[in-house]
């Protein structure tokens, strides 16, 4: 087994998903060989000075798998897990969750190996700065647009930004402020962007929680990974009235059986350079444990494969809510099945952050500034959409959500294929 295949296995478990989806539909044989393959892999070298004076050449991914709807879109992860393999499966799952959201998006994804904390900041700026530099042209508003992923956030996307727009000709630089989206929202970011994720992710257990007539208050949930998606998925959680019993990141799990408070939590982690490590109102868990808390719901909001084999017996939640990105592998996936498990997949349920980036393209297109409450609105009525849309593939082909999810992706590109032909 290769090195990248050994570091995260998610390209293997995107294809399997994509096949048996492929399979259940029937899809169209020269489209599944246009899915099967990503369009471009951009793979970059650059050298950066460091703050000691010394030089340090980075690599960076850019896969772009397809644009049949319209321009690539996805974020940027800097992860010592980034690697080919992982960009490519990244990419190709924001391919399937812009066409289930009914976005003109295809999928990219892309990052750079690299820890961010063992730099300072102003080695991650001339880094990021760098790293666009070095993508030029392969990345652009009517391209191929990336926005915040793991260990990367708004002030990140202000740097590409602003290194992007300075590149271009000076009449044309305010076209490009689109180019990224999860900017601040005083760089053309939109109001909402920033907890657009975790609104999704909580707005598809609500529709769960309806159609299978399960209140939420007091129910208890878990949250693996306490960033962007794990820490406003908590607060949408909380503001219902569910508990968040437990916690992990990357320094460690807590638990508290009363909940945790996830404001207190992330006033806590700020202060801690990120980290729930230590929190006072919980008391550490083995991280192997965290799984095997007894909850009514789990959020996976880290890394992709998570859940597999080696713990999903442990598993006590009815519903796993899939805020991160193929956090559950294939074979886990099918034991839950089995199980009676419920699972909103990944592409429904984190597909608010994608939808909230569109109106931020949207928003940077039209040059107009849009408010929170109206962003909040629109992102409910999509994912609503698309959680009915699943449903109802669900019951058509007789098949698990995340299979149904899968086709109304698949059918969407399907017919755009067939209706356009292959150039030339
Ligand atoms: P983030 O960098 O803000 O947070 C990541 C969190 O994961 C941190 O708390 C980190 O400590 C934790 N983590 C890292 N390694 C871990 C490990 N081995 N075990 C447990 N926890 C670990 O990232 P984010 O933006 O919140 O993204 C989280 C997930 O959600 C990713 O899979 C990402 O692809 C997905 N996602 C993010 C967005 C978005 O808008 N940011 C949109 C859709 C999907």
């Amino acid at each position: 087994m290769s090195k990248e295949k050994k570091k995260t296995g998610m390209y293997q478990n995107v294809m399997k998903q994509f096949n048996h989806a492929a399979d259940v539909m029937n899809l169209d044989d020269g489209v599944r060989q246009i899915l099967s393959a990503t369009n471009n892999e951009i793979v970059v070298h650059f050298p950066v000075k460091l703050d000691n004076g010394k030089i340090k050449v980075f690599t960076g991914y850019r896969v772009q798998h397809n644009n049949a709807l319209g321009p690539y879109k996805g974020g940027l992860r800097y992860h010592s897990t980034v690697d080919i393999d992982a960009a490519r499966a990244l990419a190709i799952w924001m391919t399937w969750k812009t066409s289930l959201a009914g976005l003109p998006y295809g999928g990219g994804k892309g990052g750079i190996e690299i820890n961010p904390k063992d730099y300072s900041q102003n080695e991650l700026e001339r880094i990021t700065r760098r790293f666009t530099y070095a993508l030029g042209d392969n990345i652009g508003p009517n391209h191929d647009i990336p926005a915040p992923d793991v260990n990367t956030n708004a002030q990140i996307m202000a740097w590409i930004s602003d290194c992007y727009v300075s590149t271009k000709a000076p009449s044309d630089r305010h076209n490009q402020l689109a180019v990224v989206t999860g900017k601040p929202v005083g760089s053309g970011g939109l109001e909402g962007r920033d907890r657009a994720t975790g609104f999704g992710v909580v707005a598809t257990i609500k529709s769960w929680s309806a159609l299978k007539n399960i209140p939420l208050k007091d129910k208890k949930y878990i949250v693996q990974g306490f960033g962007n998606v794990g820490y406003w998925a908590s607060h949408f959680m909380n503001e219902l009235g569910a508990h968040l019993t437990a916690v992990q990141d990357a320094s460690g799990s807590i638990y508290n059986e009363n909940g945790i408070n996830p404001e207190a939590l992330l006033k806590y982690s700020k202060a801690n350079d990120g980290a729930i490590k230590g929190f006072p109102d919980a008391e550490p868990i083995d991280s192997a444990d965290f799984y095997a808390v007894d909850c009514n719901i789990a959020i996976p909001a880290a890394l992709g494969n998570q859940i597999t084999l080696n713990n999903v017996d442990q598993i006590k939640a009815q519903l796993i809510a899939e805020g991160a990105n193929g956090p559950t592998d294939v074979d886990a996936e099918t034991k839950l099945l089995l199980r009676g498990v419920d699972l909103i997949p990944d592409i429904l349920c984190n597909g608010g952050g994608v939808i909230g980036s569109y109106y931020e393209w949207l928003q940077n297109r039209r040059a107009e500034s849009w408010k929170i409450d109206h962003v909040l609105s629109l992102l409910q009525e999509k994912l609503d959409a698309s959680f009915e849309k699943t449903i109802t593939a669900a019951k058509e082909y007789n098949t698990d959500w995340r299979t149904a999810a899968y086709i109304v992706a698949l059918k969407r590109l399907e017919l755009t294929y067939k209706e356009r032909g292959v150039f030339p």
